[in-house]
């Protein structure tokens, strides 16, 4: 059998860390491709947004007391559960969470709606519309539910007729919508509130992927009328590694643990050559094994970070460079926008574009290596989604007769671009 080399592979830029390492706060300088440096605009926070100065602040001024969480009787662990625990708190009061809700720190978006999928009763009859994240759209099938989906809409409002009528034909039983709250692909908002509504009227419950919506605007699980919601730290200016699912405890009780392990478990007996087990019915029954703690407290920084900078301003700043951004594209000749609701919708600083006599690949490649600005090619692992927003036209590239799969340019920023990125 083949074995994998360990020595890392050169990246495909052929680049290195400089060292001596830079400093939080120094400017990133990335090598162009005359042979110099400039300095480097990353575009693509909604693939992961750099983790805020108040947040690496807050994790290392907690690396002193690092402790293992629930488990010891000495200070640093009692001091770290407690802030674990506090942790879990600040996130439920940034989710607007109700009493009774569970929050449950998982390690992303994708994994907390796979712990959902999984936590569903029997023959859940889930709905989802075909232009999602690979995330929201994959995991109910793949754990065994029957999957309802839905066609592309192209208003907010049709979302919300194609809903009500797919609900209509359902058969009794447990139901859910799971749906996103920003498209990480055109940045377009969804009338979530509506859905919500709507999904409960007929008795089914709603999940949000709120990965690409939490960042950019408050999300209020009680005001939504949601009942849960998924997101990633690492989207919400905090390091990789972390997520949250939070939302209604019923199911999730009453479902197996999503880990099988220690933490998770309450009893374990060994008798006759047998094992028992009485597993937890609170929290801990999907979060088995050392939990990752610091990226639970480097979510809450972030929370509270976005909290005190209110996002009355930051979505003000956010929507005028986003105005930049559209209107300076929208001189540039060849340059098409792609939108599902339509040019006007509201949406966050999420942007897809193709240029004409272009690949969106070697486009993207170009921005990098001329221009030091960094930003993502591809279908954003939202294939369908892509592909209805590309149409007939394609990208470009395939416009122009080169060859390869069409793929589009996606452009996103957030907190503390500077807007000269942007322009
Ligand atoms: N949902 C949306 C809308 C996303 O944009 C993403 C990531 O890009 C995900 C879910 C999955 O997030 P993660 O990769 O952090 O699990």
């Amino acid at each position: 059998m083949p074995t994998a080399p360990i020595a890392p592979a050169p990246n495909t830029a052929g680049c290195s860390l400089p060292r001596p390492l830079p400093v939080l706060g120094d400017e990133v300088r990335a090598p162009i491709a005359d042979g110099g440096e400039i300095g480097y605009a990353a575009l693509d926070y909604a693939a992961s947004a750099p983790a805020l100065r108040a947040v690496w602040d807050e994790v290392a001024a907690y690396a002193p007391y690092y402790g293992s969480v629930h488990r010891g009787a000495g200070y640093l662990s009692q001091l770290s559960t407690d802030l674990y625990e506090e942790s879990r708190a600040t996130v439920a009061a940034f989710l607007g969470c109700r009493p009774d809700d569970q929050l449950i720190f998982t390690r992303s978006t994708t994994d907390s709606l796979n712990l959902l999928a999984g936590a569903l009763p029997t023959g859940t009859q889930v709905f989802v519309f075909e232009t999602e994240h690979h995330a929201a759209l994959l995991p109910w099938a793949h754990h065994g539910h029957p999957v309802t989906y839905l066609p592309a809409p192209r208003t907010p409002g049709q979302a919300v007729a194609t809903l009500v009528n797919a609900l209509a034909d359902a058969a009794p039983g447990p139901k859910l919508l799971c749906v996103t709250g920003a498209s990480n692909v055109t940045g377009e908002l969804w009338p979530i509130a509506e859905l919500a509504t709507v999904a409960r009227r007929s008795g089914a419950r709603t999940v949000l992927d709120a990965a690409q919506l939490a960042p950019h605007r408050p999300v209020d699980i009680t005001a939504l009328g949601v009942d849960w919601v998924a997101f990633s730290g690492h989207k919400l200016y905090a390091p990789f590694g972390s997520g949250v699912l939070a939302g209604r405890a019923d199911w999730l009780s009453n479902a197996a643990p999503y880990l099988a392990g220690g933490g998770a478990s309450n009893t374990v007996t060994a008798q006759d050559g047998a094992v028992g087990v009485v597993w937890n019915d609170n929290i801990s029954r999907h979060e088995a094994g050392s939990p990752n703690v610091i990226g639970a407290f480097a979510i809450a920084a972030a929370c509270r970070a976005l909290t005190d900078a209110g996002f009355e301003q930051l979505v003000a700043r956010e929507e005028e460079l986003l105005a930049v951004l559209r209107s300076g594209l929208a001189t540039v000749p060849g340059v098409r926008q792609l939108a599902l609701f339509g040019p006007d919708a509201p949406r966050v600083a999420v942007l897809s574009f193709v240029v004409d006599g272009w690949s969106s690949e070697e486009f993207a490649k170009a921005l990098s290596e001329r221009y030091g600005i960094g930003v993502r090619d591809g279908l954003f692992c939202a294939h369908p989604l892509v592909r209805t927003l590309l149409g007939p036209e394609g990208d470009g590239g395939r416009a122009a007769g080169c060859d390869g799969p069409l793929k589009a340019i996606r452009v996103s920023f957030g907190v503390g671009t500077p807007a000269e990125h942007v322009e």
